[in-house]
């Protein structure tokens, strides 16, 4: 599905990911979790995409449902990945993400780490060829759009012509528009600042990492939601 020209969702059972299409080829946005790379490159390819022709692999974060399939797409495709610096550490593998805050994060937040190391979940430590900054463009005007909170590196992509925001996981639709869950969002306040953030963009299509994209007057749908917080 095209949330908006040229712009391809592709949905696994955990996370959303995009497609992007560029002059320089196909851009990945996100990559699910590693276990999904084998299908994830069947459905490229039935998407008229060659997975060894990616020009870019942007990480909106790095958490193992966004990174998973980062490091096999960078190696089938040699395309450089592109992420912020200030999740540089989770997505190299350096250190394990921490929980985030509330009194689920309190409870589960130390069961859950053993489990997110097993090789089923894990995302394999992958390097970031590119770092990306608020503001800059990375790719046919799509400008990136730093969005703390959920994790301190998060990343949305936005382009103002064509009017479309990738917006990671600084919001999800489920249901309707939420925050990401308290239990794993670093930095609530952070988090809120930067709804308010895309709230301040203009734009017809949002596609994000949980839940249905909003393809139509979706930053009117985000002004309404970043009002409640
Ligand atoms: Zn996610």
């Amino acid at each position: 599905m095209e949330i908006a020209p040229g712009v391809h969702l592709i949905s696994t059972a955990m996370v959303n990911l995009y497609v992007v299409e560029t002059t320089d080829g196909p851009m990945l946005v996100d990559t699910g979790m590693s276990r999904d790379t084998p299908r994830l490159t069947t459905r490229l390819r039935a998407m008229g995409f060659d997975p060894s022709r990616l020009c870019a692999i942007f990480l909106t974060h790095g958490d193992m449902d966004h990174v998973g399939g980062a490091a096999a797409f960078r190696r089938a495709s040699g395309a450089p990945t592109l992420a912020h610096a200030a999740d540089l550490d989770f997505i190299a593998g350096r250190v394990q993400r921490p929980a985030g805050t509330g009194p689920v994060a309190a409870i589960f937040g130390p069961l859950a780490q053993p489990i997110m190391r097993t090789r089923w979940i894990k995302a394999p430590p992958v390097g970031v060829d590119r770092f990306v900054v608020d503001g800059e463009t990375v790719a046919d005007g799509w400008r990136v759009v730093h969005l703390p909170g959920h994790t301190p590196g998060l990343v949305g992509l936005y382009h103002p012509l064509r009017r479309v925001l990738l917006a990671g996981d600084a919001v999800s639709n489920l249901g309707r528009l939420r925050l990401p869950p308290t239990f794993m969002t670093m930095d609530t306040p952070a988090a809120k600042a930067s709804v308010h953030k895309m709230a301040a963009l203009d734009f017809e299509a949002l596609g994000i990492g949980h839940g249905a994209p909003v393809t139509r007057a979706a930053s009117a749908a985000v002004k309404t939601f970043a009002a409640t917080l």
